[in-house]
């Protein structure tokens, strides 16, 4: 089926798209289509206007900066991110997961910042990028302000951003400690999904603060606090035994909905065996640090 018409506009400025994206009607800002196009052509999604991002410079830059935080331009294509040296140096889990984003057609033109903000509860990036306490910028008619990725999803499919509210910059800390992600998918997208990170001083084997969130349970990621509380303060040789220890409770906190993915049960399983796998992992890396 083809999309109902719509016009198509190539802003060259940040101004320019959110100007454009609020004209009267109902604009909708066009990165790499992916998510969009098939929804429009389906009539799932209709817009009057299409705002094309691709000609506004700057929004596919990825640096670590002088306050010591990565930022990802929300343009990047997730084969940009999975390839870019500061990102392979600083966070590899995260260069891996956007290499096995979808698949080589998607991953070429899909976008970090259309995933996030598709919400699409399924999805990779946003529980890595919750682990990561990353902030999100958005810029709007009345200027810019900044959401944590724990609270960017309100409900499926539905973010805290405003129409006219453009997704520029992903920005977290540059981690002090391993990151890792594991996720249990057996259709186009995944089930499940764990990510963690800890923070650990330099040349130190005490976990100073951890967060670990898993996603595509409910509509957003959930963090796993019984098991960060577990870990603060506690050597990486204790690891195992005090997940193993705090686990129960720790999935019993997760609200899960069942669904063709699979039963409430089923997924908690799922979720504690991602979990300790992702505590092998980052063992292994500090251990090797
Ligand atoms: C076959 C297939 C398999 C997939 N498998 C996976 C998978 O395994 N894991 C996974 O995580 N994802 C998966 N995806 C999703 C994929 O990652 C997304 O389709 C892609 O990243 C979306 O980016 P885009 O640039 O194409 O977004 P678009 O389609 O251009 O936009 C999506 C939405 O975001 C809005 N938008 C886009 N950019 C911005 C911005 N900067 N600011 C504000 N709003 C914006 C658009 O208006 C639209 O509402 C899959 C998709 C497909 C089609």
């Amino acid at each position: 089926m083809l999309p109902s018409p719509f016009e198509f506009e190539r802003p060259s400025t940040i101004a320019g798209a959110v100007r454009a994206v609020g004209q009267s009607g109902d604009g909708m800002f066009y990165s790499g289509g992916t998510e969009l196009l098939l929804a429009m052509k389906m009539r799932v999604i209709h817009t009057d206007r299409l705002i094309d991002i691709k000609g506004i410079p700057g929004l596919d830059r990825i640096a670590l900066n002088d306050a010591n935080n990565i930022e990802i331009g929300a343009r990047c294509t997730h084969n940009k991110i999975a390839n870019d040296p500061v990102i392979r140096e600083y966070v590899p889990a995260l260069s891996s997961l956007c290499a096995n984003v979808a698949n080589v057609r998607v991953r070429s033109v899909g976008t970090i910042g259309g995933n996030l903000c598709f919400g699409e509860p399924h999805a990779d990036p946003l529980t890595m990028l919750a682990a990561l306490d990353a902030r999100l910028v958005l810029i709007g008619p009345s200027g810019t302000r900044v959401v944590h990725a724990d609270d960017f999803i309100r409900s499926e499919l539905e973010t805290v951003r405003e129409p006219d509210e453009l997704l520029t910059v992903i920005a977290f800390s540059r981690p002090t400690g391993p990151v890792t992600y594991r996720r249990f998918k057996h259709g186009e997208r995944p089930s499940v999904n764990v990510a963690m990170a800890w923070s650990l001083g330099v040349g130190e084997r005490t976990i100073k603060s951890a967060r670990v969130r898993v996603g595509a349970l409910g509509s957003r990621p959930q963090p796993l606090k019984a098991v960060e509380d577990t870990l603060q303060g506690i050597s990486v040789a204790e690891v195992r035994p005090a997940i193993e220890a705090a686990l129960p409770t720790a999935l019993d906190e997760l609200e899960v909905n069942e669904d063709r993915h699979g039963g409430a049960d089923y997924k908690r399983h799922l979720a504690g065996v991602l979990l300790l796998r992702n505590a092998d992992e980052a063992i292994a890396a500090a251990g090797s640090a």
